[in-house]
């Protein structure tokens, strides 16, 4: 799960992580005021939305006074973002953070990660901030410097220090910036996250070390005991269809292809993706409906595919375990019925009640194709759709 920049300032505040004075603001006028209560002499004007990039498609304004605060935030508040990480559509601003300016001597990166090959949060910093750091892996990949976490021992000052000097932090404020990355990390472990990125940390004129921005993301597994970050969620940033999907406990992620996929089990969904690339289609999504689905969470998986314009066949693709085929074959079958129907839909049952399964599809009065395999069954969704 994302939160918004000054959610995520917010939760870093609370481990000590230095960051601006600032406030959230919904309309012009709570912009203006929001300036005012600040009182700085010059404030930033930030666009909230779950996407970095913002700076470069005119997301970010450094305001002077009051006049231009109100002027920056009518222009961005309401406006479509377009940056790289949106995606072509962008995103609507309905937030702003209103900031203090920093006189920014320097620009850092520096990010909390874990590292799947290692098994280790991993410590990642660069002195070339304020960019995107995948340009700098590719470019200059020997400007990252990365120091591996050991889970019981915790980040270490020692190694905190020794990134501070590989990035060339200057040596006067090494230690505040030591204690900048032990926060960070204990509010990366305490609270659950999956990647805390700051990009940029500055070094500012009069000598402070701090995070200009603050990307926080959560591992959706542990938000059952982090009520507070839960509370920090912001519907209006996720795609409808997810969180329909995440209220039937569905695993679901919306993809740009046309054939909706319903699946049980993530290594199934995975393959039935792959399958139907390598037929020449393009999946719409990957759902998994977990191993013990009812025919009622089977209805509202068809709810979510079909909710999807794009979708221009059904691929359903079950193995029957835990779950029975004539309870998917059921599911299906009502599904199609309340929603009516109107694309093809290829099935493919196997396993536990597999012969009931088929039987109630047959004799349904829904037009459903029968596939023997998977194969046959990409093969035929593929065809169908075209
Ligand atoms: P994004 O990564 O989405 O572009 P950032 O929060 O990193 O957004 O802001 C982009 C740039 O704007 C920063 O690299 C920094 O140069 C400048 N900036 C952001 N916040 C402030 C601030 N409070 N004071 C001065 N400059 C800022
Ligand atoms: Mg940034």
């Amino acid at each position: 799960m994302n939160i918004h920049e000054y959610q995520g300032k917010e939760v870093l505040r609370q481990y000590g992580v230095a960051v601006p004075n600032g406030k959230v603001a919904f309309t012009v006028e709570e912009a203006v005021e929001a300036a005012k209560e600040l009182g700085t002499d010059v404030c930033v004007v930030k666009a909230q939305i779950h996407a970095g990039g913002r700076g470069k498609a005119g997301g970010v304004k450094v305001a002077k006074n009051l006049e231009e605060v109100r002027t920056y935030a009518e222009e961005i508040l309401g406006k479509t973002l377009v940056t790289h990480q949106t995606g072509p559509e962008g995103k609507e601003v309905k937030r702003l953070l209103i900031e203090e300016g920093c006189d920014i001597q320097k620009e850092y990166y520096v990010g909390l990660v874990l590292d799947r090959a290692t098994s280790r949060v991993t410590l990642m910093a660069s002195e070339e901030g304020g960019t995107e750091i995948e340009e700098v892996a590719e470019a200059t990949p020997e400007k990252i410097f990365k120091e591996e976490i050991d889970p019981v021992v915790g980040l270490t000052a020692f190694q905190a220090r020794r990134i501070a000097f590989n990035i060339n932090i200057p040596t006067k404020l090494v230690n505040q910036a030591v204690k900048f990355m032990m926060g960070l990390y204990q509010a990366y472990v305490e609270k659950d996250c999956s990647i805390a990125e700051i990009n940029p940390l500055v070094v500012t004129g009069d000598g402070k070390v701090m995070a200009l921005d603050a990307k926080l993301n959560f591992d959706s597994n542990a938000l059952y005991r982090r009520k507070d970050i839960l509370e920090m969620r912001d519907l209006e940033e996720e795609d409808t269809k997810e969180i329909e999907a995440s209220k039937y406990d569905l695993s679901y992620i919306a993809l740009d292809g046309n054939i909706g996929c319903m699946v049980n089990g993530a290594g199934l969904a995975m393959s039935t993706m792959d399958i139907i690339k390598h037929y020449g289609g393009d999946p719409a999504n990957f759902l998994d409906v977990g191993g013990g689905a009812t025919a009622e969470k089977v209805t509202e998986a068809f709810k979510i595919i079909l909710s999807d314009e794009n979708v221009k066949g059904i691929f359903v693709n079950i193995f029957g375990g835990i779950m029975k085929c004539d309870v998917i074959a059921t599911g299906v079958v009502e599904a199609a019925k309340q929603v009516g129907l109107e694309v093809p839909l290829v099935v493919r049952l196997e396993g536990t009640n597999v012969d009931l399964g088929k039987k109630i599809l047959a004799e349904s009065d829904v037009e459903i194709v029968a596939a023997d395999s998977m194969a046959d069954g990409a093969q035929k969704i593929v065809s169908l759709v075209g």
